[in-house]
C-alpha cells in the first residue's frame, strides 16, 4: 500500500514541483535581462534513470522514498593481480605501468551500504570527502578520493594501480582514478558511477572532445546534458590529471557510507 501511494504521490507531485521551479527560472532571468538564451536551469534532479545501469558481483539496490541505498561486496567484475592466485580473475599484471609494484593487500569481500540521495541537490555549504569511500562505480567497487593516506598525494600509490587502476587498501579494492575496465567496457564517455552525494560520475569525454580540469568547477564537476540526462544535470569527469575525480568535496550533500 505504501508503494503504491507513493509512486502516485511522485507520479501528481513531480510535475508540479517542476512547473514551479522552471516557472521561478523564467522569472529571475527576466529580471537579470541579459539576453540569456538559454534554457531555464533545470535543478530537480532525479537519477533514477541510471540505476539500471548498475551491475556488478554482489552489487544490489533499492529505492525507499527519496534514498537509493547500495549494498556491495565491493568485487571487481574483471581480473587483477590482487585476486588470490586461485581466483579465476587472478591475472599477472600486464599494464603499461614500468614502476609497477604490487601492494601487500588482496582483494577480499567487504559489505559496504551506501545511502545516497534519489533527487540530489547543490548544497549550500560544500562538504570535504572523508578519506576512504566517496562513491560508488557501475560495477560496486567503491571510489576512493584523490589522497593516499593521511591526506598524501597519490603520485606513489598509482604505482601499485593494477591493470585496471584500481588497486586494495588491506582487502578493500577500490578506484581513485579512471576505473579502466568500465571506459573499456562502455567508452571513455560512459557512466562510471555516484559519488555519496548522488551526483553521477563521467568520463573524461564528452561529445567528443576531452574534458581537462580547467573545464570542471573546484568540486571537478559542472552542469550539462549527458546521454543519461538530456534535460542537463550536475555531473563529476574524472581526468588524466590530478586530482582526477573530486576536488574540493561534494558539490551536493552526501548521503551515508557504513561498512
Ligand atoms: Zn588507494
Ligand atoms: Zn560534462
Amino acid at each position: 500500500m505504501n508503494t503504491i501511494k507513493k509512486s502516485n504521490l511522485i507520479k501528481y507531485a513531480l510535475p508540479l514541483v517542476m512547473t514551479v521551479s522552471l516557472f521561478y527560472a523564467c522569472g529571475s532571468d527576466d529580471n537579470n535581462d541579459n539576453g540569456d538564451t538559454d534554457a531555464p536551469a533545470v535543478t530537480n534532479y532525479d537519477i533514477t534513470p541510471i540505476l539500471s545501469k548498475f551491475e556488478g558481483t554482489g552489487l544490489t539496490y533499492s529505492v525507499n522514498g527519496n534514498t537509493v541505498t547500495f549494498i556491495t561486496k565491493d568485487l571487481p567484475n574483471h581480473k587483477s593481480p590482487y585476486w588470490d592466485t586461485s581466483n579465476a580473475l587472478y591475472e599477472a599484471y600486464n599494464g603499461t605501468n614500468p614502476d609497477w609494484r604490487q601492494n601487500p593487500g588482496s582483494i577480499g569481500e567487504q559489505n559496504i551500504t551506501f545511502s545516497i540521495p534519489l533527487n540530489p541537490a547543490e548544497a549550500s555549504n560544500k562538504a570535504e570527502t572523508p578519506m576512504g569511500a566517496i562513491g560508488i562505480s557501475r560495477n560496486g567497487v567503491v571510489f576512493f578520493n584523490q589522497y593516499a593516506a593521511g591526506g598524501a598525494s597519490l603520485t606513489n600509490e598509482i604505482n601499485s594501480f593494477d591493470q585496471y587502476l584500481g588497486h586494495p587498501a588491506n582487502t578493500q579494492y577500490h578506484y581513485h582514478i579512471k576505473p579502466k575496465f568500465l571506459t573499456d567496457t562502455y567508452g571513455e564517455d560512459a557512466f562510471l558511477g555516484l559519488l555519496s552525494d548522488g551526483f553521477p560520475v563521467y568520463g573524461s569525454s564528452e561529445n567528443s572532445t576531452t574534458i581537462t580540469n580547467t573545464d570542471l568547477d573546484d568540486f571537478h564537476g559542472h552542469v550539462g546534458v549527458t546521454t543519461d540526462f538530456p534535460n542537463g544535470i550536475y555531473h563529476y569527469h574524472i581526468t588524466s590529471e590530478a586530482p582526477y575525480l573530486n576536488g574540493n568535496g561534494f558539490y551536493g550533500t552526501a548521503g551515508t557510507v557504513t561498512r
